[in-house]
This record gives structure tokens, sequence and C-alpha cells, in this order.
């Protein structure tokens, strides 16, 4: 039996990082437009640097929660999987092993000529002066709006594979992402934990959980061994 989690924003607010919607379209303050755009990369790198600094300070100072625990503690007794939409590395701070960052990882930097030369980031701040070792001028190594989904066909293998695919934390609305939903079986088990479920396409067997992250994955978990061998 295989358990794919897809983790997005909300899984990671209990740990103080903000969520992305329900800001007026604005994300810690910033139209997402000039700073997580590979255009607003171009046209102003100084910000989006700025922005990304700042976020990587954000999630360097948080720690994971007790929803991020529970994750990697089922990964011992479960075949458990996590697609996260986060690019935080919380999962991983937590002890999951088995992680696929769809959107990227803010912790670490990429050629922004070679793809393949990615680098770990030594504490918060990436610099516009940091470069690759073909010379070239490092950017985060985060998918931006409007950019290909690299990890999206490995994602969708993953979620086909899925008997139980258990949503926490996203609001469904940023695409492609988003989609990997209806790449489930039919005979998938669906669960969604959030404390505002968002819209699907309605199925006959989905379990909503309406909790936060913290609250609902002790929910999940006890139904998971009452009901699943
Ligand atoms: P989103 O911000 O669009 O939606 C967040 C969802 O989390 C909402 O449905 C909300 O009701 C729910 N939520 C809020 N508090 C919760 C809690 N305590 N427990 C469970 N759920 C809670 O997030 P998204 O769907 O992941 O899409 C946003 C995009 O922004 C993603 O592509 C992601 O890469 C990026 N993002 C990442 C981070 C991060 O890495 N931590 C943070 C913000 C945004």
């Amino acid at each position: 039996m295989k358990i794919v989690v897809f983790t997005g924003a909300g899984i990671s607010a209990e740990s103080g990082i903000q969520t992305f919607r329900g800001n007026n379209g604005l994300w810690e303050g910033y139209d997402i437009d000039e700073v997580a755009t590979p255009e607003a990369w171009h046209k102003n790198p100084e910000l989006v640097q700025k922005f990304y600094n700042m976020r990587r300070k954000a999630v360097l100072e948080a720690t994971p929660n007790p929803a991020h625990q529970l994750l990697a503690n089922l990964e011992k007794e479960y075949n458990l999987h996590i697609i996260t939409q986060n690019v935080d590395d919380l999962h991983e701070r937590a002890g999951s092993k088995k992680v696929l960052h769809l959107h990227g990882e803010i912790t670490k930097a990429r050629s922004s000529i070679d793809d393949s030369l990615i680098y770990d980031i030594k504490g918060w701040e990436l610099k516009l002066t940091d470069t690759c070792s073909l010379g070239s001028r490092l950017r985060p190594h985060i998918v931006w709006f409007g950019e290909q989904v690299p990890m999206l066909n490995e994602a969708a293998k993953l979620a086909n594979e899925a008997d139980i695919f258990v949503v926490i934390g996203s609001s469904l609305q940023v695409y492609p992402a988003a989609g990997l939903v209806h790449e489930i079986k039919s005979t998938c088990q669906l669960v969604v934990i959030d404390p505002e479920i968002p819209t699907l396409r309605s199925r006959n067997r989905t379990k909503f959980i309406q909790n936060k992250a913290t609250e609902g994955l002790p929910i999940f978990i006890e139904w998971l061994k009452n009901n699943v061998v």
C-alpha cells in the first residue's frame, strides 16, 4: 500500500511561515509578479534576491512543527512519499527522507545558464555577485510562476501509484501542481486536511478533515490505523 502526501504552504503555517493566499494577492507584502517570475528576475534582480533572502532567513529561523514530525514518523511505518509545493526544508529537518520538491528549494541556488549546477547556500544570503562554476550569476533554486515544473512527471507518476493520497494545507489553486489530484486512480482514497477545504471536482471517496495540519494529521493517523492494514 502506497501513501502519497501532497503538502502546501498550510503545513508550514504553524511553524510561522506565511501562506500565500488570503493576503489580497500579496505575498509577504509583495506582488508576486514583481518577485516570483522570470520577468521580475530580468527587470529587478536586486528586489527578487532581497525577497528570497528575506524568506530564506524566515525559513532558517523556523522549526518543523508536529505535523512535519508526524509525517516523518509515518514514513518509518508505511510506504509513504511526500510531494511538496513548499520550498522550505522543514520536512527534511523533521526527518522525512522521501520528499519531492515540485517548486524548488529555497536553501539552494542554481546557475542561470546550466540548470544542473545546483549549490547549497551557506546561511541566508545569496548575493548578486555569487556565481556558478561557469562564472554566471546564481539564482534562487525556485520554480517561478510561468516556468516549467521539471519534477512534474515524476510527481504525477507517484500520484498515480498512490492507494491513499493526502492533501495537506494547499488551496489547490496553483497549477500545474494542483492538477496532481486528477492523476490519482479511481480506487485511490483521497483525504484532504485543511481548515478551509479547497474546491475539488466531486469524488465519491474523499475524506475531508477540516482542521489545521497539527490537529488533522492525528485524526488521519487514527483513521489509517483503524481502517487500513
Ligand atoms: P496557498 O497559500 O495557496 O494555500 C494555503 C492553504 O493552507 C489554504 O488552503 C489554507 O486554508 C491552508 N492552511 C492555512 N493554515 C493551515 C494550517 N495550519 N494547517 C493546514 N492548512 C492550513 O498554498 P499552496 O497551495 O501551497 O500554493 C502556494 C504556492 O506558494 C506554492 O506554489 C508554494 O510553492 C508557495 N509557498 C511556499 C511556502 C513554503 O515553502 N512554506 C510558503 C508560501 C508559499
